[in-house]
């Protein structure tokens, strides 16, 4: 029965307002550029420490660097073109670092490990991380052709120290394998993010496009769907059902006299005792303006007679006051049923002519043939 879950509606919110929606893109994009500001301090340390000079003015530039797109990453919007920026400092200083520190040291790690995270970024041409990613590439294929096969680097002191050379390879190990992490992370995470966003939007609105607002009971539309559904498991199961069209007696003329808020408020009521007293396997729906159908599954004529029977007494015992008089509603209700073989539309149209031989017949009752 729906109406009794329609009333957490925004409770569906939930799922994505969860920890993952509260952390903030901005803090999650300083984790990464302040570690790789720290990365750069140390290689700033290393290089004014051991060699070569050029390497530590080359480090001084990345570090004003990473401290630029810290600022800016709270200044724009756009962070992805942070990210870009990155990729390409990070190209420029393990080609730098290769071409004046050697090969031994590890930087053309990064130039193969850097590759796939262009493709992480959202970007508008398709292109552009195949493009960032072969540059990436090609850089690695000119580096390793020119310098691995000489320990040493033109332009590099003489007195080099190999053991250095191992300490600052397994940072580099570290430092690329931590990048990778990092932005796969991110990205799995935004993209789980937006997913449960997406799943809870979509159930809200298939709510909103199957819930009538007044009654807040299925509408038409979404009734049909059950109807057909219904249809199916009978001819399945070979069970039959019942379908119910119940319709507010002389609702013109209570509108008339006590209101049309006042007769909204007697629609609200009618609708609450239609989801009071159908089974829980069994729906209720708003049909129309003052009807209502119901179907129950599995049941034969008896069985929608006494819910039938529930319903019309139920209708009667509610009380309206406006500000014309205190008024009380009936209904009248047409009952069928329907078999597997039988074509649901025209069940409907069955119970509907029992309705109009109910209203004929003095208006107030459950009509049915037995
Ligand atoms: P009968 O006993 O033969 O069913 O007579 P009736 O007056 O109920 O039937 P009729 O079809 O002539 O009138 C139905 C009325 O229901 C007319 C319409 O203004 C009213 N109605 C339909 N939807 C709503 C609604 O959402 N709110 C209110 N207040 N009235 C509605
Ligand atoms: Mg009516
Ligand atoms: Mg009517």
């Amino acid at each position: 029965m729906i109406n009794k879950e329609t009333s957490d509606l925004t409770s569906y919110t939930a799922p994505y307002d969860s920890y993952l929606g509260k952390i903030r893109e901005s803090i999650i994009y300083s984790v990464g550029l302040g570690a790789c500001l720290i990365a750069h301090i140390i290689y700033l340390i290393y290089y004014f420490s051991y060699g070569p000079k050029f390497m530590g003015y080359f480090n001084i530039f990345s570090v004003t660097f990473y401290i630029i797109l810290l600022i800016l990453n709270f200044r724009i919007k756009s962070r992805h073109y942070l990210i870009t920026a990155a990729i390409v400092e990070i190209m420029a200083h393990a080609s730098a670092a290769i071409i004046f520190g050697g090969w031994p040291q590890g930087f053309g790690l990064y130039l193969l490990m850097i590759m796939p995270v262009p493709f992480f970024i959202p970007v508008k041409k398709m292109l552009t991380p195949y493009l960032i990613s072969l540059t990436s590439f090609i850089l690695f294929l000119i580096m390793c052709y020119n310098f691995s096969r000489t320990r040493t680097a033109p332009g590099f002191y003489s007195s080099h120290n190999r053991e250095l050379d191992t300490v600052v390879y397994f940072f580099n190990v570290f430092m690329g394998a931590g990048v990778l992490f990092y932005v796969s992370t991110i990205y799995l995470l935004t993209h789980e993010l937006m997913r449960r966003k997406l799943t809870a939007q979509n159930e809200s609105l298939m709510k909103l496009a199957s819930i009538d607002p007044l009654t807040e009971l299925f509408n038409r539309r979404a009734m049909g769907e059950y109807l057909k559904l219904i249809q199916t498991n009978s001819s399945h199961s070979g069970s039959g059902y019942v379908i119910g069209i119940g319709d507010i007696d002389n609702f013109k003329k209570i509108n008339d006299t006590y209101g049309h808020s006042a007769g909204d408020e007697a629609l609200r009521a009618a609708a609450a005792v239609f989801a009071k007293c159908v089974p829980s396997e069994g729906y209720a729906s708003r049909w129309g303006g003052e009807e209502f159908l119901f179907v129950i599954p599995n049941a034969d004529i008896d069985k929608g007679v006494v819910i039938s029977e529930r319903i019309r007494l139920a209708v009667k015992d509610e009380h309206f006051s406006s500000d014309t008089g205190d008024f009380t509603i009936s209904i009248t209700i047409g009952v069928f049923k329907g078999g597997p073989d039988d074509d649901i539309e025209k069940v409907i149209s069955k119970a509907d002519e029992q309705l109009y031989i109910g209203k004929k017949n003095g208006k107030d009752r459950t009509q049915y043939i037995s």
